[in-house]
């Protein structure tokens, strides 16, 4: 092996904060509120149908876009849900989790040199997938206290290079979300260009206090050069199935399927089926939003007597809490000090910022329990 001589290509990346937060959780027996997680159980129903799937032998490879009904009933739920029309034949493609889409969407078309507009701080997997295609980030950085973007930033970034923005809504890791005038300027600011946009929507259930999910499928002429990316890990408790999906005029999905085919080539046959039937039932959808503000507001309630000031969040299951009363320490330390004295791990905000801008900002994750909702708040007060 020493004589082999390793040709980096992705030099700077480090191992992702979510695996370090979660192995020093688990190292020091700690209430683990850094990875984004449900801890617990789904649905019934739903395992019935993976049971119901795996029994009666649908186990075999499934088509390359994926199950035909699933692809179905996601574009019915895009009609229902924002009066958007996807043909479930050619515009929409089963994935291994979002990671997948966003790894095939951008793989597919940016080039070496072609540079992309990312918004910090940022999901961790954008950037080193423009990287290893050999394109350049440009960043543009979310203006604090609500994390909104600086539209004015984002024009002077904008050239003949620029390739593709990524946005994402509801917004991880902070718990922000986009307007739709957000929508309508990115819409503007893109017209009589070539610039392809990656609209990632993983979280696009849960949104809270009755604001609306501005999907990008909402604007014909934005949609039509966007790729929204989905994932049923979020949407129905079960990270661990890794499936979701992609959705783009035909002509784009063409060229996603042209990779896609030898990266994964088809998703696991009975979760596809499962969810399938699942996705009959608007319900199991809808539901979502009121179920994660509960927890929210839960959470908040519980930790409204503690020296942490939260920047309220307004969609995902994340809440972004402010330490500067308590502390001075990096981001990163505190939270190391938060595992191995008080027993609990959230996920600093800085390693999202390619120059690890430092706010004394941490992420908790409440796709939690009560009791460990109560647990994690009971040591948050005493801190
Ligand atoms: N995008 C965002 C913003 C996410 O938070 C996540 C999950 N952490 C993903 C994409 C990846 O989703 P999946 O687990 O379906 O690959």
């Amino acid at each position: 092996m020493d004589s082999i001589k390793a040709q980096h290509k992705l030099g700077n990346t480090e191992t992702s904060i979510f695996a370090i937060m979660s192995q020093m959780s688990e190292k020091h027996n700690a209430i683990n509120l850094s990875q984004g997680f449900p801890n617990f159980p789904i649905s019934t129903e739903l395992k019935n149908r993976v049971d119901y799937y795996i029994s009666n032998n649908y186990n075999q490879y499934a088509p390359m876009p994926g199950v035909l009904r699933l692809r179905e009933n996601i574009s019915k739920m895009f009609e229902y849900n924002h009066g958007a029309k996807y043909n479930p034949d050619k515009e929409i493609t089963i994935t291994a989790g979002a990671t997948q889409a966003l790894y095939t969407a951008i793989s597919a078309f940016i080039r070496q040199n072609d540079e992309v507009i990312i918004f910090e701080p940022a999901y961790d997997s954008y950037a080193p997938v423009v990287a290893i295609n050999g394109g350049i980030v440009k960043y543009s950085t979310l203006s604090l206290p609500n994390y909104r973007i600086n539209w004015d930033q984002v024009e002077k970034l904008i050239n003949n290079k620029t390739r593709m923005i990524i946005i994402n809504t509801p917004h991880n890791p902070t718990g922000s979300i986009l307007s739709a005038d957000d929508m309508k300027k990115l819409e503007s600011i893109t017209r009589n260009t070539d610039i392809i946009i990656i609209s990632d929507e993983v979280y696009e259930h849960l949104v809270f206090d009755n604001n609306t999910h501005h999907s990008a499928a909402r604007f014909k002429e934005l949609a039509s050069r966007t790729f929204i990316i989905g994932s049923f890990g979020k949407t129905f408790h079960a990270t661990g199935w890794k499936t979701g999906f992609a959705l783009a005029p035909e002509k784009l999905m063409d060229e996603f399927r042209k990779l896609h085919q030898f990266v994964v080539f088809a998703v696991n046959t009975p979760v596809q089926n499962a969810i399938a039937d699942f996705l009959n039932k608007r319900e199991n959808y809808l539901s979502l939003g009121s179920f994660y503000q509960d927890k929210r507001d839960y959470f908040l309630n519980k930790i409204k007597n503690s020296r942490f000031k939260p920047i309220k969040s307004e969609g995902t299951y994340f809440q972004v809490l402010d330490y500067s009363n308590i502390s001075n320490e990096k981001e990163i330390n505190f939270a190391t000090h938060l595992v191995k004295e008080y027993g609990i791990a959230s996920v600093p905000i800085s390693p999202f910022y390619h120059k690890k801008n430092d706010n004394k900002l941490l992420r908790f994750c409440f796709a939690k329990t009560e009791e460990t909702i109560n647990k994690a708040a009971e040591i948050l007060c005493k801190i």
